[in-house]
C-alpha cells in the first residue's frame, strides 16, 4: 500500500508529493506545524493541538489555509488513507509561495501539508522499560521556541549532537544554567524532596500538550507539582527525570550526561503518569 499525503487541496502518493521551491516553508522555514498522536484509531488532545496551531500561525501573521472543522477532516482522512490506528499525523502550515524576499509577500496563499505514519507502540514501550539517556547543550535557539516554528536547525543539531553521543535526547541550558526543555520534548524531575518539576511554559520552551495533560493527571494523583526552572545540579541529585512528548509520552531518563539519575533505572512516578496518561488524554 503507498502513502498517501495531502498537499494544498490534494491526495497524492506521498512519493510523488511535492512543493515549489519558492515555498517559503523550504526557504525560510516560514511556517508553522503540529503532530497530534493516533491511537486505537482516535485523535489524542486533538483541540488542543489544534488551539496551538491557531496561536502559532496569530503569533507569525499566518492566514489559517483551512478552517478547524475542514482541516479535522483532513487529519482523519489522512490518516484513514494510510491505515494509521496508531502512530502520528504531521501537519504543517507554511506563509506560501512567493518570489524570494525576506519580508511576507503582499498576496499568498497559505500552504498546508498533511502526512500520516504508523508507529509500533511496543517501540515506545521498550524504551519506557529501559530508560533513556540524555546529554546537555547550551540553548543556541531564538528566542521564541514557544512557537511551533518550522525553524528547527539548533535542535537538529541538538539531535543529532545526542545520537553520536549514544544519547537519546539532548537538553538545553539557558544563559543562567537552568534547563529549558529537550531537542523535540519537554523536561522534567522528580526532585529531592519528592516534588515533580517542570520549567514554568515561558517564552525559552514550547508548551506541550503532553506537558499539559501530564500536569492534570499529576493533579488528579494528588502529586505535589512544581512549575519552576530547574538546574543540571539538581537534576542530577532528583530522584527521577524523563521527558515529554506527542510521541514518548513520558520517557524516563535514566542518565543524564552519563551520570545515573536515582537508581539508574525508570523511576515509579514517571512511570505511573506514563501509565495514566491516556485516561486523562482526549480522545476524538
Ligand atoms: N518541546 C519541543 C521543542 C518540541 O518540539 C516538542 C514536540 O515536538 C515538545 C516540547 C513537546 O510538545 P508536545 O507534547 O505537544 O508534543
Amino acid at each position: 500500500m503507498s502513502r498517501i499525503a495531502y498537499v494544498n487541496g490534494r491526495y497524492v502518493r506521498h512519493a510523488e508529493a511535492g512543493i515549489s521551491i519558492d515555498d517559503r516553508a523550504a526557504n525560510f522555514g516560514d511556517g508553522v506545524y503540529e503532530v497530534c498522536e493516533i491511537r486505537g484509531g482516535a485523535l489524542i488532545d486533538e483541540a488542543q493541538h489544534l488551539a496551538r496551531l491557531a496561536r502559532s500561525l496569530g503569533a507569525l501573521r499566518i492566514a489559517a489555509p483551512v478552517g478547524a472543522a475542514a482541516l479535522r477532516l483532513i487529519l482523519r482522512e489522512v490518516a484513514a488513507r494510510n491505515r494509521v490506528r496508531n502512530g502520528i499525523v504531521y501537519l504543517q502550515v507554511s506563509r506560501g509561495v512567493a518570489r524570494r524576499d525576506h519580508g511576507f509577500p503582499a498576496a499568498v496563499e497559505p500552504g498546508l501539508i498533511v502526512t500520516a505514519k504508523s508507529i509500533d507502540p511496543r517501540l515506545g514501550e521498550a524504551n519506557a522499560a529501559r530508560g533513556v539517556k540524555v546529554i546537555t547543550l547550551p540553548d543556541e535557539r531564538w528566542a521564541h521556541p514557544d512557537i511551533k516554528s518550522l525553524q528547527l536547525l539548533p535542535n537538529v543539531l541538538a539531535k543529532q549532537a545526542a545520537r553520536e553521543a549514544g544519547a537519546y535526547e539532548a537538553w538545553l541550558i539557558d544563559a543562567d544554567g537552568f534547563v529549558t526543555e529537550g531537542a523535540s520534548t519537554n523536561a522534567w524531575i522528580v526532585a529531592e524532596d519528592g516534588a515533580l518539576v517542570t520549567r514554568h511554559a515561558d517564552r525559552a520552551i514550547l508548551r506541550g500538550v503532553t506537558r499539559t495533560t501530564l500536569i492534570e493527571v499529576a493533579a488528579r494523583e494528588g502529586a505535589r507539582f512544581e512549575e519552576r526552572a530547574f538546574s543540571v545540579p539538581e537534576a542530577l541529585r532528583a530522584r527521577e527525570a524523563f521527558l515529554s512528548s506527542t510521541t514518548t509520552i513520558a520517557m524516563p531518563i535514566v542518565a543524564i550526561d552519563g551520570q545515573p539519575i536515582g537508581e539508574g533505572k525508570p523511576g515509579p512516578v514517571t512511570l505511573a503518569l506514563r501509565r495514566r496518561f491516556h485516561e486523562m488524554a482526549a480522545r476524538s
